[in-house]
């Protein structure tokens, strides 16, 4: 690997990690409560190798075979994946037990199959529910008026195990609408936790441009790719 691409992954790496630290003390939370994601879909795993030798070892992914491909490649890296992508459900059998967290079931189907494949496996594995905040017709993620019937009938599936809710809002530049559809987002949780009387601690949310956002909105999880590895190919 070309040292001046190790240059900008430490310049990039170091200096968001800095941008996270001050943006948790804006808002008087401790940077513990934030989990940092690379996301590393489409780069190469020399890329992920490097980042970990830095520190960081929570990568997320969007595509089944190419996740697979480079956690076998750094299979003696003690890594911490999450599926952040899209699922078909007949790719369920391929995710399950392989990554620590899935954060996009958005339909009771994707988490029947997805259960069936943990109670083989033998395994709970945990999930977060993916959802449409901004309601846009493209975006993947259950409505917000549908959440509720999903959440119960996937805290009724005992071999997974629902840990929060994620969310990709609609984009903007305007900061007051980012730190309101985050803020959605959390009242959604808050509510969902009134409602069955558990506590769902993760919210998956925030990216390049709006992590800052999220973070004052409660993100316990942010996903960063091009802050950290530039465009992608
Ligand atoms: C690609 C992707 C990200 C990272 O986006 P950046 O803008 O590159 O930080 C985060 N979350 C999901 C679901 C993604 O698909």
């Amino acid at each position: 690997m070309e040292q001046a691409r190790k240059q900008v992954l430490k310049d990039n790496f170091l200096k968001l990690i800095e941008e996270i630290q001050e943006a948790c003390i804006d808002c008087h939370r401790s940077p513990e409560e934030v989990q940092l994601i690379a996301v590393s879909k489409k780069h190469l795993a020399e890329d992920i190798k490097f980042l970990a030798q830095l520190g960081q070892k929570s990568f997320g992914e969007n595509y089944v075979q190419e996740a697979l491909a480079k956690q076998k490649e750094l299979s003696k890296l003690s890594l911490d994946w999450h599926f952040i992508g899209a699922l078909q459900t007949n790719k369920a059998k391929f995710v399950v037990g392989n990554f620590s967290l899935i954060h996009s079931i958005d339909r009771l189907k994707l988490a029947q199959a997805l259960n069936k494949k943990a109670l083989d496996k033998k395994i709970v594995q945990d999930v977060l529910v993916q959802v449409n905040i901004g309601k846009e017709p493209q975006k993947a993620g259950v409505l917000p008026e549908d959440l509720e019937a999903l959440v119960e009938n996937i805290l009724k599936l005992p071999s997974i195990c629902l840990k929060g809710f994620m969310t990709l809002p609609p984009y903007t530049q305007d900061r007051n609408k980012m730190r309101n559809y985050f803020s959605m987002l959390r009242k959604w949780k808050e509510k969902m936790e009134q409602a069955f009387g558990k506590q769902f601690p993760h919210l998956s949310m925030g990216m390049t441009l709006d992590f800052k956002e999220a973070i004052y909105e409660g993100a316990t999880l942010i996903r960063v790719g091009t802050r950290i590895f530039g465009p992608r190919p």
